[in-house]
């Protein structure tokens, strides 16, 4: 850290940020006797606090977000000339970076071939829903309207969001909700022992079929979308079981229902290939992406469609309302697709997909030792540099543990000097998993010292 903020100035801002700072998912009542963590600077994959203290992050900003790494000058740099060239303007008109970044980041998705602007994933996916409730007023008279989510998925903060939320505790409070959007359940093989009827062969077949079977009981020519996340992310890392993406694919095509990515946490390298989906062979109508997109250098969110989708808001151009009504104000600034067109050279030049596959084959294996050591841990799983490592009383039952031993293992890696997460609040069964997702950046050494730290964490908690 270069110490460029002195002690006096320090003690001001936290001062101001313990007096007028509402602080993100933050019950404020400990502040009342403590400090909030003030970050002050990063390099890498390293932060410093205010104490100076350093901290390896293993979670990349908290929320899967950064997935170059810290301090990126030619990303600074580039959104620089831009600003001071043309930092904004909305609407109608194009901008020089976003034609650019389009280009770019469509040539990664074969069959998709439109990206519209916005500024968050919530904001991304809300524009997915209201295209497929315009196509659905369009073509079938308002009927094909009804939206499907499932269990454990989270696609953002807004009301709407929320109605196509899986983690309860998310929702709870802030009912009442948008309606039309239809829960299916979850696709954790792990805990599949907790779904009734749920066969532990040929599990990925049958858990799609339960998106099926509600399709049916609603009518299929009322259900307009599938919205999915590739791997569920806050609600436990799920890759999906074998079997399941084939099956999802199958019955959206039978049902005339378009398929929905949402790829906010894993678009733009995080599993190792450009986009989660490519994982499994599955080819959506419409893709959600934010966090990976500018690495959090700006507020950048896009949606991709397929031109069959796009089509569907120009083929009649004489009626006044068939055109896509929906705007952005700030899905006008340029700094975000100048940053997007940075990172995605970076990952580029740089070859850091594949070593998003090889760093993440590493921290899974070491993982999977720490599971040898350690009986709390009942499932590693995951995809890339995005993976979970599952906590339960014993093996046998598969019984979560408490949230608080969770919660003491990320603090005391933490002190250690390692930042790693863990799944949502709240739940039993949800909030047992711990989380990495190291910026795609990470050395062998870097994620040997993940788990290191994840090692006598355990032990200090579980004895
Ligand atoms: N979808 C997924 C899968 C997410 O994880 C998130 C954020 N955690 C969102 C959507 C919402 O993104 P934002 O916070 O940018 O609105």
């Amino acid at each position: 850290m270069d110490g460029t903020i002195n002690e006096n100035d320090l003690s001001r801002i936290i001062a101001a940020d313990k007096a007028h700072v509402w602080h993100h998912l933050t019950q404020h009542k400990p502040f009342e006797t403590s400090d909030p963590r003030i970050w002050v600077e990063g390099r890498g994959m390293r932060l410093w606090d205010q104490d100076g203290k350093e901290y390896l992050d293993a979670v990349s900003g908290a929320v899967w977000t950064v997935n170059v790494g810290y301090g990126r000058e030619r990303i600074a740099d580039a959104i620089r000339d831009q600003l001071v060239r043309l930092n904004y303007f909305a609407g109608a008109a194009g901008s020089v970076p976003g034609a650019r970044f389009a280009e770019r980041i469509i040539e990664k998705m074969p069959g998709l071939a439109r990206l519209y602007y916005c500024n968050s994933g919530s904001e991304a996916n809300e524009k997915a829903f209201k295209i497929v409730r315009q196509i659905a007023h369009k073509r079938h008279g308002g009927r094909k309207h009804k939206i499907l989510y499932r269990d454990r998925d989270y696609h953002g903060t807004t009301i709407t969001a929320l109605s196509a939320g899986g983690q309860d505790e998310r929702n709870a409070q802030y009912g009442p909700f948008t309606p039309g959007f239809l829960r299916v359940p979850h696709c954790l093989q792990y805990r599949a022992h907790e779904q009734e009827g749920a066969p532990q062969e040929n599990y990925g077949e049958w858990a799609a079929d339960q998106i099926e079977a509600v399709i049916l009981r609603e009518g299929p020519d009322t259900v307009g979308a599938l919205c999915l996340e590739p791997v569920t992310a806050g609600g436990g890392v799920i890759p999906p079981p074998s079997g399941y993406w084939e099956r999802v694919q199958d019955i959206c095509r039978r049902h005339d229902i378009l398929l929905i990515i949402d790829e906010v946490v894993c678009g733009v390298g995080r599993t190792g290939t450009w986009f989660g989906y490519q994982q499994y062979g599955v080819q959506p109508d419409m893709v959600t992406m934010a966090k990976g997109v500018a690495s959090g250098y700006a507020a950048i969110a896009c949606l991709a469609t397929t031109e069959a989708v796009f089509d569907q808001f120009k083929d009649d151009a004489s009626d006044p309302l068939n055109y896509f009504r929906d705007v952005s104000t700030f899905g006008g600034c340029t700094a975000g697709p100048v940053a997007a067109l940075e990172n995605l050279a970076i990952i580029e030049d740089e070859g850091l997909l594949a070593n998003t596959t090889a760093m993440g084959a590493r921290l899974m294996d070491n993982l999977r030792d720490l599971m040898e050591r350690h009986a709390v841990i009942g499932d590693v799983r995951g995809a890339g540099l995005f993976c979970g490592a599952e906590l339960v009383t014993d093996r046998e039952s598969r019984a979560p543990v408490q949230e608080a031993r969770v919660a003491a293992v990320v603090s005391d890696c933490a002190k250690q000097g390692v930042l790693i997460g863990m799944t949502n609040r709240s739940i039993p069964g949800y909030n047992n998993t711990l989380c990495f997702s190291p910026a795609l950046i990470a050395t062998e050494s870097d994620i040997d010292a993940i788990t290191d730290a994840v090692d006598q964490a355990l032990a200090r908690v579980f004895g």
